[in-house]
Formats: structure tokens, sequence, C-alpha cells
């Protein structure tokens, strides 16, 4: 099969002929029809401080994708060869105390497909049986393709209660994007995104955002009274890992507020925790998504609201044929504003 692969350790990838992986017993062997590229597979084709710390070489990386089931293993039950499904990345012990509890996303020796293992940038990809998420007919192969971060903002999204409250979005990349349409879905009063790009301002706005602030030229507080609001966001989603977001949300709370933060900062930085404490919030980190009530919820949502389907869909901004993965690294890499497909079926 061809592969996307890092034969070693060092910058750079190659599309080369490698051997089809093995079904195991448990596992689900897919046919990838689309994948989605992310920051992390980036990092890995740079070979940066943190792909050099994280990640061994020879590697398949990829771990966004959709595609059809050809074979599966003889303990796996309901999943069939012709199924379209994505799959979960984060493959657990089944065994550690958050595992046995259920709690797989808290699991305490998680392992990344396409980061420990291989991945999904190749005409095949073997998982897990447990690992697999099959679709209903309705979700577009590129839409499926991007199940994986579209989960990170599902994951965010419903952390809390959103009905009739104010929302505050740091961090309009297309996971903040998406978060920002999920908000709107399930029944925000306001919702408030911030940023420092004047495009991605712009397509918070078309998620559903009713108001969008450059912070940049802004401040978010000038924007409470224009939409009516008295006291202070409800919930804020922190998306940018940036550090001067979470310092700036905090001040623009309510007192009881809740917060989910999903941006990953690379620096230490500090907040006022004076008033985390006397106003009373709440901060909780997001990582992943829960195994499976986000895929459940994702599938739910995307299958009654066409309004949300083609908001996600709409973060889809570039396509290419896999062979011409390096330019479609070079677009995902150039800062644009969406996500960056690649169809296994053009090779
Ligand atoms: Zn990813
Ligand atoms: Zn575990």
């Amino acid at each position: 099969m061809k592969a996307l692969y890092k034969p070693a350790p060092g910058a750079g990838l190659e599309l080369v002929d490698r051997r089809e992986p093995e079904t195991g017993p448990a596992d689900v062997k897919i046919r990838v029809l689309r994948t989605g590229i992310c920051g992390t597979d980036l990092h890995i084709e740079r070979w940066d401080d943190w792909a050099a710390a994280e990640i061994r070489a020879p590697l398949i990386p990829g771990h966004e994708f959709y595609g059809e089931v050809v074979e599966v293993g003889e303990l796996v039950h309901d999943v069939a060869p012709g199924d379209h499904v994505s799959g979960e990345g984060h493959i657990v012990c089944g065994m550690c105390r958050n595992c046995r509890a259920g709690r797989r996303q808290m699991c305490i020796r998680t392992k990344g497909v396409g980061l420990h293992r291989d991945g999904a940038f190749a005409e095949y990809v073997v998982i897990p049986g447990e690992n697999v998420w099959v679709h209903h007919a309705s979700v577009e192969p590129e839409v499926g393709a991007i199940f994986d971060p579209f989960g990170n903002a599902v994951h965010t999204a419903l952390a809390f209660s959103l009905v009739g409250e104010d929302v505050l979005v740091t961090g309009c990349g297309p996971i903040g994007l998406m978060s920002i349409a999920v908000a709107r879905h399930v029944g925000a009063r306001f919702i408030v995104a911030s940023d420092v790009s004047p495009a991605r301002l712009e397509l918070a706005l078309k998620m559903g955002a009713d108001a969008a602030v450059d912070v940049s030229r802004e401040r978010i507080h000038d924007v409470q009274p224009k939409l009516g609001m008295r006291e202070g966001f409800d919930v804020g989603f922190e998306m940018s890992g940036a550090a001067s977001a979470l310092p700036q949300m905090i001040e623009n709370m309510n007192h009881g507020g809740r917060i989910a933060l999903l941006g990953l900062a690379s620096e230490p930085y500090a907040i006022d925790w004076g008033k985390v404490v006397t106003h009373m919030l709440t901060m909780k980190g997001i990582y992943g998504r829960e195994m499976f009530e986000t895929w459940n919820s994702m599938s739910a949502m995307l299958q009654t609201s066409e309004t949300l389907r083609s908001r996600i869909a709409s973060i889809i901004s570039d396509r290419y044929p896999a062979r011409d993965w390096r330019a479609a690294f070079d677009a995902a890499a150039s800062g644009g504003v969406g996500k960056v497909i690649l169809d296994w079926t053009e090779l």
C-alpha cells in the first residue's frame, strides 16, 4: 500500500510503498478514503522539539480519517465490512482505574494512533474494534475525516450546560469555530468570539457568534453592553493557548462562571487566582473526546441539524489528492483558516 512515511527521526515525510497492516483478532482494518491534517501532523513532519521528544520513528502519522471497513477480527462485534467509519485515535489500556470506571478519555496509559503506532496517512489503517465509530449514511466522507477535531469542539462545548447562557470563546481556529457552531446549536443565548485574525473572526460570525472581538484593537468588556449583557459571561471556552486569553476571560466572567480549557499553552503563564477564588470560578481541562459519549453527540447533532452540518462542513477549506501531500501540508502550515483534507482515492 501507499503510505506517507517517516523512516527515521528528522524532518520530512515520503510517500512510499509499505506492507499492509495485519488485522488482529480484536482489530478492524479500514480502507482510508479521506484524512484531515492536524497541527500535530505538522509538528511530526517538521520534527520540532515536541516531536523529537514525543514521537518514535519509523512511523506512519495521521489520526483524523474516514474510510470503509474491509476486514474485522473474530472478536469484533457490531462492525462489518462495508461500514463507513472513523476512529477514536486514543487507544486506552482498559485496566487503569479510569478505564475500568468507564472514563476512558482519562486513561493514564493512552497511546495515539499516528503518534505512538502507525496511523491513517495510508491506504489502510488497523485499529482496535472498540475504537471504531460507525457513521450513519448521511455523513459525508470529508466531514467524517474531521470527527476527531470536531469531537474536541463538542467535548469542550458540552462540558457545561449552555442553555440560555452567555458564552465567551477565545481563539477561532478550526476547533474554536466548531465549538461556536455547537454552542449555538445547543441553545446558548449570546456567543462572543475573540481572536486577532480578521478572517477567523468573520468565520466566527458565520458559525453563529453574535459578536466577534479583535482583541488587538478592542476589549471584550466593551462588547458586553452592546449585546445587553450586564453581569459577565456564564461559560468560557479557552481555545487558543495564548498567554493573554485566559486572564482576559477571567476578567469577563460572571461570578460562578465555568471555563472549559482546550488550548494548549507553550509556556506556563500567570492568572489572577484571587479572582478565581472570590468569583468562585470552575475551570476544567479538556483533552480528546469522551469515549464514546462525545462521538454519540456528534453523530446525533449532525443527523438532525442541517445548519450545524453545513457549518461544520464549511470548516474544510482545501482538498488535495494524497499524492500532492506536500502542497497540502504547506497549505495547512500557512496559517489559513480551515481544515485541509487529503483524498486517498487519488494517489
Ligand atoms: Zn488532530
Ligand atoms: Zn487506562
